[in-house]
C-alpha cells in the first residue's frame, strides 16, 4: 500500500498519513484533497512511503489528486521545512501559509492565457489627430499599436494608467485582443543612466559571483542603489534568469513596479503583496511558478514564491523591521532569503543606507561582502546639512520652535517644499483634565487613547477601541480638557495657522486610509501642488521629491533612552532616511532636528553622515551588554485574561527551561512593553545563547515541555530572533 504523508493547515507538528488508491499517482509537492475530521481539506504531499505507524483501519484514502497547477518544487519544500524547524512552527501551517489562498481551497485554478493587443479594422483607419489632446495615454497606446502587437507587460510599461485607458479603447471597438501565446520575448533595456565608478564596481562584483554569496550594498541615500539593481537585473534577464526583489512596504511597490517596467518594457514583471486581490495574487504566483514572470517584486511573503529560474535575490532596505512577520510563522524574510540563496547557489544583495547591525557585523567580519556607495549619484545632489535645535530649555506648547518656523517661512519664500516629520498620528497622544489630572486611558489596554480632533474621537492605537471626546471630565465633570503633546493633526493645524497662504498636506495612516489616496497625494507632491508636508514614517521611505529642500524632525528624543535596546538603531535609520529626502535635486538640502540632547552621539553621527562610527558605537555597547548580534535569542510570549494564570504558565515554562540545564541564559518572567492589550495581560520570557546551534538545541528540548503544560486560557508563542518585546 502506498502512503502519502500530507501537510495540513492544523496546529500540530506532524504530517498526516493517507493511502493512495491503486490507480492514483502523486508526486511530492502536489496538492491533494483529503478527509480531515468531518471536512475535506487541501494538503500538500511532503513524502511518499510504503509503511506507516498507524493501524491500517485508521488510515483514510486520498480523495483526489489536484492537477490544476504543477507541484511545488523540491527546493521550496526544503525551504519551508527549514522554516518550520528553525522558527518552531507546525510544518503543515508553514507549508500551507506559503500558498495563495485560492490554492488552499479545492476549486481548480489555472493560469489565464496571456493576452496580446492589436488595432481593430476601425482602429487602423482612425485619425489620431481627431482625438482630444488631453487623452494623452490613449493616444500613446494607439500610436504604439500602429506598428506593433503589444503584450500586457508592454502596455503597463507605457503608463501606470495604461491598463485603464486600454479598457476604454477596447470598449470603443478600436483595439482587439488575441489569446494566442504572444511569443514575443524580444528583450530590451533602457540604458538611460551612466553608472558611476562606485556603482559599476558594485555591479561587477555581484556579476562575478560564482554561486551563493551575500553582498551588503551599503549606499548613502541618493547614491543610486536602484540603478545598481537595474543593471544587475539586466545581466540576469539577458541570461534568461528570474530575479526576486523584496521590498519592505506595499506603498513602495507601485512606483518601483512602474520604474522597472519602464526600464525593461518587454519583460514580464509581477508584484506579490497583500494589497492584491486574491485572483491577481494567484495569477502572479502562477506566472512566477511557470517561469514566465522574470522579475518578481514583492513584500516579505514573496520570499516563498516558486521560481524555477531564480538567479538573483535582492532585498532592498534590508534593515526594515517589516521584513519580520509578527504573528503565525514569525519569520524574517531577509534571513529566509539568505537561506534560500544559499540553497539555490545564487548571489543575494542586501541593500540599505543604514544596514541592520546584524548585517553590518556580518559584513565587517567577512561573512558578507561589503559594497559601498559613498557618493550621491547625481553630481549636483549633495548630502543635506544637518543641524540640531536645542529645545531643552524651551517651552513649546505647540511643538514647533521659532527657529523651525523661520526656516519653514524662508523655504516657502524660495518656493521650495519642506517636510515636517513626526512619528505620531492623531492630534495629541493624550487628553488631560486640568482640574483633577484625569488622563484618557484606554479601558482595555495599558496605553492612552489618542485624541483625533477631525472627527472628535479618542482612539486607542493598540486595540482599536474608540469613543467620542467627552464634554466634561469623566471623573470630576470639569469642562476644561486639554490635549497634551503633539501629533500630525496638531502640527498640520499649527502650520496652517502660521502660514495661511501655504498648501499643507498631511500624510499618515489616517489621511491615506482609502485605496489610491496615497498615490494621488504623491502625484500632488510631484506636481508641486504642496508646500509643506506633515507626516509619519510613510514619508521617510524611498521617495524622491525634487523640490524638497527642508526636513524638520520633531520629538525624536523618546527613542534615545528607551528600554528597547534596538530603539536607537531604528531611530538612526529612520532619521537618516527622512533626512535623505532633502536636497535630492540640484538644490542643497537642510535638516533641522529639535532635540533636548543635541550632543548625543546619535545626532553627532547624523550631522556627520557617519553611519560607520555610529554602528561601531552601537556594536561596542551591544557586545558589552551581551545583546544581538553577539548572542541569539528566543522570546516566549504568553497572554491571557487572568494575570495569575499567565504568570503561572510562564513560571512553569521557566523552571522547565532551567531544569534542562543547557548552555543558555534564562532571564526572568517580565511584562511585555505593552503589558495589557485588549484586556489581555501580556508577559514574556527571554532566553539567549552565544551560538545559534545551542539555542536551537535548547528550544527543541523545551518546546515539547511547553506543549505539555496546561494552558487552557492562554495564548503562547515562540519568537526566534525577536525584534519586538
Ligand atoms: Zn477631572
Ligand atoms: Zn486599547
Amino acid at each position: 500500500m502506498q502512503i502519502a504523508r500530507v501537510a495540513l493547515d492544523v496546529p500540530l507538528a506532524t504530517l498526516f498519513d493517507y493511502f493512495l488508491a491503486e490507480n492514483m499517482t502523486v508526486v511530492e509537492g502536489q496538492r491533494v484533497l483529503v478527509p480531515f475530521g468531518r471536512k475535506q481539506v487541501v494538503g500538500i504531499v511532503l513524502a511518499l512511503s510504503d509503511t506507516t505507524e498507524l493501524a491500517p483501519e485508521r488510515i483514510k484514502a486520498v480523495e483526489q489528486v489536484l492537477e490544476d497547477v504543477p507541484p511545488l518544487p523540491a527546493e521550496l519544500l526544503k525551504l519551508l521545512k527549514f522554516c518550520s524547524d528553525y522558527y518552531h512552527h507546525p510544518v503543515g501551517m508553514t507549508v500551507l501559509s506559503a500558498l495563495p489562498t485560492r490554492l488552499r481551497g479545492c476549486q481548480p485554478v489555472s493560469l489565464k492565457q496571456v493576452l496580446s493587443y492589436h488595432l481593430s479594422l476601425n482602429g487602423q483607419v482612425l485619425d489620431l489627430t481627431s482625438l482630444p489632446k488631453r487623452k494623452a495615454v490613449q493616444l500613446r497606446l494607439l500610436t504604439a499599436l500602429q506598428n506593433n502587437v503589444l503584450s500586457t507587460a508592454q502596455v503597463r510599461a507605457i503608463s501606470p494608467t495604461a491598463p485603464a485607458a486600454l479598457k476604454l479603447l477596447i470598449e470603443a471597438g478600436w483595439v482587439e485582443t488575441t489569446a494566442e501565446h504572444a511569443k514575443q520575448q524580444k528583450f530590451s533595456f533602457n540604458e538611460a543612466h551612466q553608472l558611476t565608478q562606485e556603482q559599476q564596481t558594485a555591479v561587477d562584483a555581484v556579476n562575478q559571483a560564482l554561486g551563493y554569496q551575500t553582498f551588503l550594498l551599503h549606499g548613502i541615500t541618493g547614491s543610486g542603489k536602484t540603478e545598481v539593481y537595474v543593471h544587475l537585473l539586466h545581466q540576469v534577464l539577458q541570461r534568461g534568469g528570474q530575479v526576486l526583489l523584496l521590498v519592505p512596504e506595499i506603498n513602495l511597490t507601485p512606483q518601483l513596479e512602474y520604474y522597472f517596467r519602464s526600464r525593461f518594457p518587454d519583460t514580464e514583471l509581477v508584484s506579490l503583496h497583500s494589497g492584491l486581490s486574491e485572483g491577481e495574487r494567484t495569477q502572479n504566483w502562477l506566472l512566477a511558478q511557470a517561469g514566465q514572470a522574470r522579475i518578481i517584486l514583492g513584500t516579505r511573503l514573496a520570499v516563498f514564491t516558486p521560481l524555477p529560474e531564480l538567479a538573483l535575490i535582492i532585498v532592498d532596505e534590508e534593515h526594515d523591521a517589516s521584513f519580520k512577520q509578527q504573528d503565525g510563522l514569525r519569520y524574517s524574510a531577509r534571513d529566509v532569503a539568505i537561506f534560500r540563496a544559499n540553497g539555490r547557489g545564487v548571489p543575494i544583495v542586501l541593500g540599505s543606507a543604514t544596514p541592520s547591525l546584524e548585517s553590518y557585523y556580518n559584513a565587517r567580519s567577512g561573512r558578507y561582502t561589503l559594497l559601498k556607495l559613498g557618493q550621491r549619484a547625481s553630481a549636483l545632489a549633495q548630502l543635506p546639512s544637518v543641524r540640531c535645535i536645542n529645545i531643552s530649555n524651551a517651552l513649546l506648547p505647540e511643538g514647533i520652535s521659532k527657529e523651525l518656523l523661520t526656516a519653514l517661512g524662508e523655504c516657502l519664500l524660495r518656493g521650495e517644499q519642506s517636510l515636517v516629520f513626526i512619528n505620531r498620528r492623531g492630534y495629541a497622544p493624550v487628553l488631560m483634565c486640568t482640574a483633577c489630572g484625569w488622563l484618557s486611558d484606554c479601558p482595555h489596554c495599558a496605553g492612552k487613547m489618542v485624541l483625533h480632533l477631525n472627527d472628535r474621537r479618542l482612539r486607542c492605537h493598540h486595540c482599536g477601541y474608540q469613543t467620542r471626546v467627552p464634554y466634561g471630565c469623566p471623573t470630576c465633570g470639569n469642562a476644561d480638557l486639554q490635549p497634551v503633546g503633539i501629533g500630525t493633526q496638531r502640527i498640520e493645524t499649527v502650520l496652517q495657522t502660521h502660514f495661511p497662504e501655504a498648501r499643507v498636506l498631511r500624510v499618515d495612516r489616517d489621511s491615506t486610509r482609502n485605496k489610491g489616496t496615497w498615490n494621488a497625494m504623491r502625484q500632488q507632491i510631484q506636481d508641486e501642488a504642496v508646500d509643506i508636508l506633515v507626516g509619519t514614517q510613510m514619508l521617510a521611505k524611498g521617495h524622491d521629491f525634487h523640490n524638497l529642500t527642508l526636513v524638520c524632525v520633531l520629538n525624536p528624543d523618546n527613542a534615545l533612552y528607551s528600554a528597547d535596546f534596538r530603539a536607537s538603531e531604528k531611530l538612526f535609520a529612520q532619521l537618516a532616511q527622512v533626512a535623505g529626502r532633502a536636497g535630492r535635486g540640484d538644490k542643497p538640502g537642510e535638516v533641522l532636528v529639535q532635540t533636548s540632547f543635541p550632543d548625543h552621539p546619535l545626532f553627532r553621527a547624523l550631522r556627520e553622515h557617519d553611519y560607520d562610527s555610529w554602528a561601531a558605537t552601537l556594536l561596542t555597547e551591544r557586545e558589552q551588554a551581551g545583546f544581538p548580534p553577539f548572542v541569539f535569542q528566543v522570546l516566549l510570549r504568553a497572554e491571557g485574561k487572568q494575570e495569575e494564570e499567565v504568570y503561572n504558565f510562564m513560571q512553569q515554562a521557566r523552571s522547565h527551561a532551567a531544569d534542562l540545564a543547557m548552555q543558555v541564559e534564562i532571564y526572568g518572567v517580565v511584562p511585555a512593553a505593552m503589558p495589557r492589550r485588549a484586556n489581555h495581560i501580556r508577559v514574556h520570557l527571554l532566553v539567549q545563547s552565544d551560538t545559534r546551534k545551542n539555542l536551537q538545541q535548547f528550544v527543541r528540548s523545551w518546546r515539547p515541555q511547553l506543549e505539555a503544560l496546561p494552558a487552557r486560557n492562554i495564548r503562547w508563542s515562540l519568537d526566534i530572533d525577536p525584534l519586538e518585546f
